[in-house]
């Protein structure tokens, strides 16, 4: 049995999130496709690019599919919205601070719908630049109401919002030597042939990020300060808070969708979110293209999707990627632009955000 099975419902959306990979078309996912998937996982997790509310069945998928069911709505539908929240083991509810990157989100009514909310909910951020400073005092009025919260940092599409994010996607090991200048840097790579302390370091350190991005390492380091409060203030609550990393650590990363599928609206099936549509993500400083993964569509039997599925399973399972954050080649990779990595994958998660814990996801 698969653990977690992710069905996006529909790609409508009444919200428009400037940082949104929402695909250009629209499709929906059909009663009986849906319906013919009950009992195949334990978890089936119902939301994508997309509002799940938006799906006119929604209730009845929520009363037919037998697991643990999660749900997450950007909180701006009435209709089944408290139904759904009832049902639900898990419901999430996205919001932010204002909404000038969520455009069409009215915090103020989330509020008021809260109030009426019988059961637990969980609220996810994504964090910025921008929303940061007022995040406390955000995080205070949801804890006071008894919600657990999420912050996760966004996954950009384009430069722009890469420069609103608050992440560093190189190692801790990176960002302490920030002191560096190119004296130090010429001095490591003279010393690589003979010199073994210096060979070790400059195998481990991303030189070119560090000169270029010293601002981008003290915003993760800031953030990691203001995050520690939120922690503390959801602590004396008693809600739990999920935080966010702000740093890449190689050796700490983990497929969040191991053992999981991700169902498309349009029926087609891949590996996880982030290799559901082909989209263009500005990442380690530049922009690259993901491309989707497809392993096959509903319309074939569950179980020869499983199968293929599991070629892709040993190497998600021990992250047997290299991590591009670290690595001195990335701002213009061959093997990236090829849609592969230097280990020969592909796909490749050398670049997943999620894997690194530094975007997180209601899965
Ligand atoms: S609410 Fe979600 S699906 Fe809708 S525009 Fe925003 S990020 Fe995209
Ligand atoms: S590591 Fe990231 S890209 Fe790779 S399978 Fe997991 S979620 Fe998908
Ligand atoms: S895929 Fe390219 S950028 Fe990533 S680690 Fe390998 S050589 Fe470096």
């Amino acid at each position: 049995m698969i653990q977690k099975l992710q069905l996006e419902l529909t790609t409508k959306c009444n919200l428009s999130c400037e940082y949104c990979l929402k695909p250009p078309l629209v499709s929906e996912l059909d009663k009986n496709a849906v319906e013919k998937l009950s009992g195949v996982a334990k978890k089936f997790v119902l939301y994508g690019y997309g509002e799940p509310l938006l799906h006119e069945k929604i209730l009845h998928f929520v009363k037919a599919l037998e697991g643990e069911i999660v749900v997450s709505t950007n909180g701006m539908v009435d209709e089944n919205f408290y139904e759904v929240a009832e049902l639900v083991d898990v419901f999430g509810i996205s919001l932010d601070v204002n909404n000038a990157l969520r455009h069409g989100m009215e915090l103020s009514k989330i509020f008021r719908k809260l109030e009426n909310l019988k059961g637990e909910a969980i609220a996810q951020i994504v964090l910025t630049q921008d929303n940061l400073p007022n995040f406390p005092e955000l995080a205070q009025r949801l804890a006071e109401r008894g919600l657990d919260i999420m912050a996760t940092n966004l996954i950009a599409p384009n430069s722009e919002i890469y420069s609103k994010a608050l992440y560093f996607e190189g190692s801790r090991a990176n960002a302490d030597f920030l002191h560096v200048d190119e004296d130090f840097v010429l001095k490591i790579l003279k010393a690589r042939k003979s010199e073994p302390e210096e060979l070790k370091m400059s195998s481990k350190v991303n030189f070119c990020a560090l000169l270029e991005a010293k601002d981008r390492v003290q915003r993760a380091k800031k953030s990691e300060e203001i995050i520690e409060k939120v922690e503390e203030l959801a602590k004396s609550y008693g809600v739990d808070f999920v935080k966010p990393k702000f740093f890449g650590e190689a050796d700490q990363r983990d497929c969040p969708y191991k053992d999981s599928l991700f169902v498309r609206a349009d029926a087609k099936i891949s590996p996880c979110m982030p290799f559901a549509y082909t989209h263009n993500e500005f990442v380690n400083r530049r922009s690259i293209v993901i491309r989707e993964h497809i392993l096959g569509n509903l319309s074939e039997e569950i179980d020869k999707i499983v199968e293929i599925k599991s070629k892709f399973e040993k190497l998600r399972k021990e992250m047997d990627f290299p991590w591009c954050g670290d690595c001195g080649h990335v701002a213009g990779c061959w093997f990236l632009e090829n849609g592969m990595d230097c280990y020969a994958n592909k796909p490749s998660c050398s670049n997943c955000l999620y894997s690194a814990g530094i975007a997180k996801c209601l899965i």
